[in-house]
């Protein structure tokens, strides 16, 4: 599989649709996705974080999200030409779900986001079929892991935050039988209407960091990741 590499960490060059026919033909294959999100914050802390920086190259697709990734790829004459965020990511997969008929199960968040998130998810995707959900804040990680294997999940979304939720599909997705999985982190709470998205114009204009930031200052900090990362970048080799 294609593969870009910044500061040590890949980024796979691919739009949605492109991960979505890679990821069809691996369950033909019947082999095990698993589609990190990255973005400069998550590099810029692989520098130091061996863990993460493991976690991220020891996945399948490593989706670029954020604009960081895009501008870093246009200066180093890469190929990545649109960010993949892991929200929409996420729409593709149920998408993809509804159409080969793929079980899906949520794991993640709290009791009324999840549910309501899925919910909200039927709506759009009227065909999907829920396999079954747990709460992110159940303590028996035997049961969670049992439930899933019971319900014969193909598809897995786990929102537990980064990357805490990544640990918990590297350590459990050998005794699953689930085929996708993706960490979502917020994305429930997107999905339950708890959290605006920026207007379509931030997004468009690779702008969502600043109306991120207006609504929320105290990001500023995680924000400085991108400065500090495009400054890298133009250093390194
Ligand atoms: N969460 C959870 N269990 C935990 C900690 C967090 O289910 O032990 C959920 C939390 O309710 C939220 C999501 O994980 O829905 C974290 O979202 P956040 O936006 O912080 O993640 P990020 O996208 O920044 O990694």
């Amino acid at each position: 599989m294609r593969k870009e590499t910044y500061l040590g960490v890949d980024v796979a060059p691919l739009t949605y649709k492109q991960v979505v026919k890679e990821i069809t033909q691996r369950i033909e294959e019947g082999e095990q996705s698993t589609v990190i999100a990255v973005n400069p914050e998550k590099i810029m802390k692989s520098q130091s974080d061996e863990t993460l920086r493991g976690l991220i190259n020891g996945s399948t697709f490593q989706i670029p999200d954020g604009v960081g990734v895009l501008l870093a790829s246009k200066l180093k004459g890469g190929h990545i030409t649109s960010r993949v965020t892991g929200v929409e990511m996420m729409g593709y997969l149920l998408h993809l779900a509804e159409q080969k008929g793929l079980r899906v199960f949520f794991y993640g968040a709290k009791e009324e986001v999840v549910s309501k998130a899925i919910d909200n998810m039927k709506i759009e995707h009227p065909n999907l079929i829920v396999a079954g959900y747990e709460n992110g804040y159940e303590q028996d990680n035997e049961k969670i892991v049992k439930h899933i294997q019971d319900t014969e999940a193909d598809m897995l979304f786990v929102a537990l935050g980064s990357p805490k939720q990544e640990l918990w599909i590297r350590e459990h997705k050998d005794e699953l039988p689930v085929k996708v999985f993706q960490g979502v982190g917020g994305s429930f709470d997107v999905w339950a209407g708890n959290v605006e998205r920026a207007p379509e114009f931030f997004r468009n204009n690779g702008l969502e960091w600043l109306y991120r930031l207006a609504k929320e200052p105290k990001r500023f900090k995680r924000q400085l990741a991108l400065p500090k990362f495009l400054y890298a970048i133009m250093k390194s080799k």
